[in-house]
């Protein structure tokens, strides 16, 4: 029988496999002459959530920003829970996906950044009914009864109707996790979101990622320097040197006997 690949492959009760959530094929991204990923291969399970560590300028967060399409890659493909979000077929032909192909895949996912990006004058309510009144067509007191549910989540319901700008960091970055979950995506990227964080309100903001992990709604895929966090909620560690995985195993596995040299380095830096 041909070896199956644990982390990417789950077994289903009858037996079957079930494609992975993310794919890349080797994948190519350069910028000006620059190649940062290089034939790029992983997946990611679907429920398995992933943390991308390595060194800065290593190409992770080159990988979020390609899953989120703000950027396009220079070869390869990816694939989103079955779909294509590079390609299409066009008269017979696979040609690049153009912006009417990759909008319902993107609905799929969800990202939350460094620097939160809330709509900073709209209230805590209207930045989670937004995108889901606006971009899924829901109707507006669903949307609002969702969001509340949210915010009750996050800790912050009884911050409906302040202004996101009279919020603290720590409270504005539960806000942006919120508005991404509102969304529903079946993928949540997370990059470096407590890095911009006092670090009095990074506990919080990590102690509601982890709910968020274990309820398995959605899969995380994260790039953080926050080590313990990488190894409380993630399934699979994947070890980035310059735009190509080094190793990838379980958190266990990778910080306590990881297999390559690098990877030894890189965590004693960072410890
Ligand atoms: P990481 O998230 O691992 O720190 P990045 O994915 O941000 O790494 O960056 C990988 C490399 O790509 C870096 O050398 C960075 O300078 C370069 N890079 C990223 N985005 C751009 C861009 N828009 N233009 C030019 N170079 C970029």
């Amino acid at each position: 029988m041909a070896p199956t690949d644990s982390a990417t492959e789950e077994r289903t009760p009858t037996g079957g496999t079930t494609p992975p959530l993310i794919r890349f094929d080797r994948v190519v991204k350069r910028f000006g002459g620059v190649t940062v990923l290089d034939e790029l291969d992983f997946s990611v399970a679907a429920g398995r959530n992933v943390t991308l560590i390595g060194p800065s300028g290593s190409g992770k967060t080159t990988i979020l920003r390609l899953l989120m399409t703000l950027i396009r890659p220079d070869g390869g493909s990816i694939t989103v829970d079955g779909d294509n979000l590079t390609h299409m077929v066009r008269r017979g032909k696979l040609v690049p996906a153009d912006e009417k192909h990759v909008r319902p895949i993107r609905k799929k996912i969800g990202m939350v950044f460094q620097q939160f990006n809330l709509f900073p004058n709209m209230r805590v309510l209207r930045n989670l009914t937004e995108a889901p009144v606006r971009v899924l067509g829901m109707d507006r007191d669903e949307a609002e009864i969702r969001a509340r549910e949210l915010l009750e989540m996050v800790g912050l319901a009884d911050k409906a109707d302040a202004h996101c700008a009279h919020l603290s960091g720590g409270q504005q970055q539960r806000v942006a996790i919120a508005r991404a979950l509102a969304m529903r995506p079946k993928v949540l990227l997370l990059d470096e979101v407590t890095s911009a964080l006092d670090p009095e309100l990074v506990a919080g903001v990590l102690d509601l990622l982890r709910d968020i992990a274990v309820s398995g709604d959605v899969t995380l895929v994260c790039v953080t320097h926050e080590m313990g966090f990488a190894r409380d909620v993630s399934d699979q560690v994947l070890m980035f040197d310059a735009g190509r995985v080094v190793e990838s195993g379980p958190p266990e596995k990778i910080f306590s006997d990881p297999d390559h040299q690098r990877t030894r380095d890189f965590l004693r830096a960072v410890r």
